[in-house]
């Protein structure tokens, strides 16, 4: 049983799952396969929404490891909140979702690869939609397949998948809580984040931030995205965890060790051509082979010059703007349009798909928190613009004499406007990048084309 120390939690329907291995699908109605991934279901299509913006992006799937096996049950579901067919066809509620994990070989570092097992059978399951991670997850399921599925089922699912995906897991068990207003809604579900889970999240992050990419001796890739977008290939360094903000540098080497044939894999970094840019010879050889030889070189900390493909699943976006030569970032939570005239949902629809888009490039919420951000283009001196919102989550890690002169749709998206003000706050931009107080554009290439000056 997962208690939650800090939160009184209603009454939980409690079932239990098949634990042997053949078993582990029986009864499950929906097929869970990567040729599933990416589907997109509109609001006239879906029978129930969990998580996202009208939540305020407060929901949650959430692993641990536990070092003690009688803290989990093998195969228990509990399950708080109402079941698939006791609610309304269109109904959205906050969630969150939590799988306790037990393993004599099974370490900390195998959280990240778990989460995305624990994703599965939402973003590789038939019928469903998935979305971020963390607390801005967002999850559809469509009505066709309604009929398929109840918490029963989906916690059998969740729990097989982490099963067959992590051989090293020998006892998992999950607590689904569905946040209807009676059994405590977003109040519940926040007091659970709050309290207990976000301070797992931040010491698992500072784990990972005391990592920079010279003290590593491999860097680690991942294809899986390829399924709709080809030849997109992630590089996944200790400075700069993927899109889809689900792995982490530690996550992706955990799982090379147990899966050396999946969808991830070392990734050489062969010699450091530039450290500004985080060009590496190992990576865009990588890279090369990877993307059915169409990607020729990638650097790592830039969104302008040759930066990593985007796939579709990124959670934010950074974005050149000419007239300002300054870079834009936006996250999917952010429903209005930028200053180069598109909302996030128009823009990820241009730039996905695995090409090489320069000036515009995929992130996850958290990528700005690495200290190599961006630095080939000049990190956050030549940022200009991002939603407030945004502003506000990365506040910590946005430079101080910065933070008041980056504007945001509160200053306005239109050009002059922005411009107006970057010139009133003196912002650095004006000295580096401009000529004589204007600036100056570059002219990005296509994608997939080459600058012409490589
Ligand atoms: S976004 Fe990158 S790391 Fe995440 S699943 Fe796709 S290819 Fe793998
Ligand atoms: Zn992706």
């Amino acid at each position: 049983m997962i208690k939650i120390d800090a939160v009184k939690l209603p009454e939980a329907r409690v079932y239990q799952a098949p634990t042997e291995l053949d078993e582990l699908f029986d009864g499950v109605e929906i097929e869970i396969s990567p040729r599933w991934m990416g589907q997109k279901i509109r609001k006239a299509d879906m029978y129930m929404e969990i998580g996202g913006p009208k939540h305020g992006y407060q929901s949650y799937i959430h692993v641990d490891v536990v070092p003690d096996e009688n803290q989990v049950e093998d195969g228990r579901i509990e399950h708080i909140g109402p079941d698939i067919d006791e609610i309304e066809p269109g109904t959205s509620f906050p969630f969150g979702i939590w799988l306790r994990c037990w393993g004599s070989q099974l370490t900390e570092d195998h959280v990240d690869p778990l989460i995305r097992a624990g994703f599965m059978p939402f973003e590789q399951g038939e019928g469903w939609m998935l979305v971020n991670t963390r607390d801005t997850i967002w999850i559809r399921m469509n009505k066709e397949s309604a009929h398929k599925n109840n918490w029963k089922k989906m916690g059998q699912a969740l729990l097989g998948m982490a099963k067959i995906n992590f051989p090293l897991v020998e006892k998992v068990e999950a607590q689904i809580i569905i946040g209807a207003e009676e059994v405590g809604g977003r109040d519940l579900i926040q007091q659970i984040l709050d309290t207990t889970i976000r301070p797992e999240w931040e010491a698992y992050d500072a784990r990972l931030m005391g990592l920079e990419d010279e003290d590593v001796d491999v860097f680690y890739g991942c294809t899986l995205c390829q399924t709709f977008a080809p030849n997109h290939v992630c590089c996944i360094t200790p400075q700069r965890n993927p899109y889809c903000g689900i792995m982490s540098y530690l996550g992706a080497k955990a799982l090379v060790e147990i899966d050396p044939y999946g969808y991830s894999f070392v990734m050489p970094k062969g010699e450091c051509l530039d450290p500004v840019m985080g060009r590496y010879t190992g990576v865009d050889q990588t890279v090369y082979e990877r993307s059915s030889r169409t990607v020729k070189y990638v650097n790592l900390y830039s969104s302008l010059r040759y930066p990593q493909t985007n796939c579709g699943c990124f959670e934010a976006a950074a974005f050149y703007i000419p007239e300002l030569d300054g870079i834009g970032l936006v996250d999917r939570r952010h429903p209005g349009d930028t200053p180069v005239g598109l909302n996030f949902s128009k823009m990820a629809g241009f730039m996905s798909g695995g090409n090489q888009n320069h000036g515009t490039m995929g992130l996850s919420i958290r990528t700005p928190k690495s200290k190599k951000f961006l630095q080939g283009d000049g990190g956050w001196e030549r940022i200009v613009w991002m939603p407030n919102e945004y502003k506000t989550q990365l506040a910590d890690c946005i430079p101080e004499e910065l933070y008041d002169k980056i504007a945001t749709e509160e200053i306005g998206i239109d050009v002059p406007t922005i411009k107006e003000f970057l010139k009133t706050k003196e912002h650095p931009i004006i000295d580096k990048y401009w000529k004589d107080g204007e600036p100056l554009s570059l002219k990005v290439p296509k994608p997939n084309e080459d600058w012409p000056d490589e």
